[in-house]
């Protein structure tokens, strides 16, 4: 299947190009490079650009006759979406309102969209279930939802079938370690504890110690980028069946600040200094994933359930590429 991939030199974006290359699909990325890394596309056409330019989107879906769209490219900062939710709301929703509207110019229907656990801000219920009641925190979270909720009006036409999916704690590298994560700003833990063990920064701090978790640090689910890639894949094959998907993806186990340390420690064998520091706003104590309808309907299943593995990708990646992908 042609499958244009939307930041498909970002991060989970680079893996699921990689991953459609290998499965003898025919991926062509479309990212302006603002976040993304040209180095991280291997295996598949490159178009730069932007997917919010109407007639340049319609353009390239004509062009290389689209069959299926994987959009991955949008701001991901809860932070800087408190600062500056305009620029949130036009590049994660105006814009993909426009890709959508290219897309049914062209007379392409099946979206496969990258949403977030932030859809459900502070669940009262943990393992959260796809029921759950959504109540986003933070303009980040607010614009998944929106995407998702105009994709469900959009497909109610019978010009759209889509698949939201709502990645937990995306982690890891991909493909034997070469398709890791390279963000500027970084802000997610396990790669800032590597950078801190491979002694980049000084120091790693724990965002509060106080919650109501056993060891007193925030619990999360984290789930290896090859696994989200895999799921997407599924989930665009099941849309030849259903017109509208919407799959939880995590391991269902969640681990502790604490414990992703301990376990960078172990990996790297490195000593390094850990401050305790106040909460950061925001933060639930515990987001774990019910994924068991993902498991059930698409037969997924995780080459990764264990922290170890995903701790060990990672550091492989980073301790090859220092500099990310600027090391090359
Ligand atoms: N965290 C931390 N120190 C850091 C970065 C993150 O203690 O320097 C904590 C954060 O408070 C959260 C967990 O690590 O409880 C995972 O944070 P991340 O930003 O990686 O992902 P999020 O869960 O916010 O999507």
């Amino acid at each position: 299947m042609k499958v244009l991939v939307c930041g498909g030199a970002g991060y989970i974006g680079s893996n699921m190009t990689e991953l459609l290359a290998r499965r003898g699909h025919k991926p062509v990325v479309l990212d302006n490079l603002s976040k993304g890394h040209q180095a991280a596309i291997k295996n598949a056409e490159f178009v730069q650009g932007d997917f919010g330019d109407f007639d340049f989107a319609v353009n390239v879906l004509k062009k290389y006759k689209i069959e299926a769209v994987m959009h991955f490219a949008a701001f991901i900062e809860v932070g800087e979406s408190v600062d500056q939710p305009l620029r949130y709301y036009e590049n994660n929703v105006s814009r993909t309102r426009t890709l959508l509207a290219a897309m049914e110019a062209a007379g392409v229907r099946k979206f496969v969209f990258s949403s977030t656990a932030a859809v459900y801000g502070m669940p009262e219920q943990i393992p959260i279930t796809e029921d759950t009641p959504k109540s986003p925190i933070n303009p980040y979270g607010e614009t998944k939802w929106a995407v998702e909720r105009m994709c469900h009006f959009q497909s109610q036409t019978g010009r759209l079938r889509y698949a939201a999916l709502r990645y937990f704690n995306a982690c890891g590298a991909g493909f034997n370690a070469t398709l890791g994560e390279d963000h500027e700003p970084e802000s997610h833990l396990i790669p800032l504890i590597i950078y801190t063990a491979m002694g980049k920064r000084d120091n790693i701090k724990i965002f509060g110690m106080d919650y109501p978790t056993p060891d007193g640090t925030c619990v999360r689910d984290y789930i290896h980028v090859e696994d989200l890639a895999r799921a997407h894949l599924l989930a665009l094959a099941k849309l030849d069946e259903k017109t509208e998907l919407v799959y939880n993806l995590g391991n269902g186990k969640g681990y502790s600040v604490r414990q992703v340390i301990d376990c960078v420690r172990k990996v790297s064998g490195r000593e390094f200094k850990v401050l305790e520091v106040a909460r950061r706003a925001g933060d639930p104590p515990v987001l774990t994933a019910d994924a068991s309808k993902a498991k059930k309907e698409l037969g997924w299943k995780t080459d990764y359930p264990e922290l170890e593995k995903i701790v060990e990708s990672a550091w492989k990646f980073h301790t090859a590429n220092p500099k990310g992908y600027g090391s090359k």
